[in-house]
């Protein structure tokens, strides 16, 4: 008999790390599960070629992997403080918010003392139907390892925890395999490429985009650096305390319970608490840059606000950029030797590594433990996490609620331990005129 796997986890990233660590924690309230976490990464990193040295948490420490659902865990940022001996140094600080580097390093610390659980260098490409008298039992997930050999293991439960894809707009889309134009997820690892780029254009005015901003026009070498949106300004991501409690876990249970036209209006009031945004002390420190460069003189860094990009091309001198000046009314060509696309992420590929599952699972809806809605004769639990954005609210996609939301899905694993998937409800009958 082939093994089967309680539960498989498709990534390592926080939030399978605070799912391992709330099974761990609660392993006393059933027997314990049969877990196995795949990462395509050879090792944990969390969000590795955006680790800059100056950025730092968007986010209270105290949102860590654990404190929000077991203030006594010893998987708490306060412990990770504990054990490497920073505690009293860290409180000296009088901040909410560890540098970036730190919390990968918290992250990392947490991951390893799952080694066992998690099998590293291997991406999944596909979850196929496994099935028993003509009912869907099991689920196959297919990964292929560094070395481009096919693993195959089998699941009662599943949970896909794969984070964002990078959105690339569409006029970018030809040029995926240029080497001068890349996305910010893999900022550090690519800019290292081009180490004698002079022009550089960041796109986007979100948080990523400022950071990139920032660390390029300190570089040694000075490259020239555009900061190319389409918005007026930069806006100041608003984590006022009333705004902040729409992150509160308790939050996901009025979002969960609204209509779909309130919480889509919901999403929409606040959308600025977290896209398109950036932090305040950071907006500062651009604004100096720029009122610097007016008392020096010189045009090195520029601000092409409300501009446009209109065409892409590319050939031997470099990336050429169309760009529509809202303002002028005119459009002017520049042309660039990389190009930075702080663009955003996307939240669909779960829907590609489930698509030979699709004719079970209708639109991907879930219910309020985030286990995917399928069809009477599909078993298996399918849950996934950081895709539930429009039913569960904006907290979904950051740390705000991951480890309550890992003590959730841990609780309904624990319940249901052979799988269960929640049925769609049937199509009503078409009523005959
Ligand atoms: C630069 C940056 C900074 C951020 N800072 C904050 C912050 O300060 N506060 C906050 O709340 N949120 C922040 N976020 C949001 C971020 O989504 C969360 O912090 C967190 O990373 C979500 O965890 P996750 O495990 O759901 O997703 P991820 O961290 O994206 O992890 C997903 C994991 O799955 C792996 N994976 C993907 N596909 C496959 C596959 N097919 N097979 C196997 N493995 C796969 C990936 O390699 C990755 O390790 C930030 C995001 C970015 C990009």
């Amino acid at each position: 008999m082939p093994h089967v796997h309680d539960l498989v986890g498709i990534g390592f990233g926080p939030s399978n790390i605070a799912l391992a660590i709330a099974l761990d924690e609660k392993r006393h309230a059933g027997r314990p599960l049969d877990a196995l976490f795949i990462e395509k990464q050879l090792s944990f990193a969390w969000h590795p070629h955006m680790l800059l040295d100056h950025a730092h948490m968007q986010i209270s420490f105290l949102k860590d992997l654990a404190t929000l659902r077991n203030p006594t865990s010893r998987f708490t940022f306060i412990n990770y403080l504990h054990e490497k001996g920073r505690l009293t140094d860290f409180a000296n600080l009088k901040s909410f918010f560890p540098s970036r580097h730190e919390f990968n390093d918290y992250l990392s610390w947490a991951a390893e003392q799952f080694e066992d659980a998690c099998a590293y260098g291997e991406e999944v490409f596909e979850v196929l139907p496994e099935e028993k008298g003509g009912e869907v039992a099991l689920l196959r997930v297919r990964s292929r390892n560094h070395a481009g050999k096919l693993v195959e293991r089998l699941a009662r439960n599943l949970v896909v925890s794969i984070g964002g894809m990078a959105n690339i707009p569409d006029g970018f889309r030809t040029l995926r395999n240029d080497p001068r134009v890349f996305h910010s997820s893999s900022y550090l690892q690519d800019i290292a490429q081009l180490p004698d780029a002079r022009r550089i254009a960041v796109v986007g005015a979100g948080q990523s985009a400022a950071e990139i901003f920032m660390d390029l026009q300190g570089r040694p070498g000075a490259p020239q650096v555009d900061l190319v949106t389409r918005s007026r300004s930069i806006r100041p991501a608003d984590d006022s305390p009333f705004v902040n409690e729409i992150f509160n876990a308790e939050f996901t249970d009025y979002t969960f319970s609204r209509s779909d036209e309130e919480r889509a209006a919901l999403l929409d009031e606040f959308w600025h608490t977290n896209y398109a945004v950036a932090d305040l002390e950071l907006i500062q420190q651009i604004y100096k840059a720029f009122y610097q460069q007016r008392v020096t003189g010189g045009n090195r860094l520029r601000f092409l606000r409300r501009h446009d990009i209109r065409n892409v091309t590319a050939d031997d001198q470099g990336v050429h950029l169309a760009l529509w000046d809202q303002n002028a009314l005119r459009e002017h060509t520049v042309r660039y030797d990389a190009v930075v696309l702080a663009t955003g992420y996307v939240r669909e590929h779960h829907k590609a590594l489930l698509a030979p599952l699709a004719g079970y699972l209708g639109s991907y809806e879930v219910d309020r433990h985030y286990r995917v809605l399928a069809t009477p004769d599909f078993h298996p639990a399918i849950y996934l996490q950081g895709a539930c954005e429009d039913s569960h609210g904006l907290s979904d996609t950051l740390l705000s609620v991951t480890s309550v939301r890992t003590g959730e899905i841990g609780s309904a694993l624990l319940a249901t331990p052979a799988g269960a998937a929640v049925h769609l409800r049937p199509e009503p009958e078409a009523v005959q005129p």
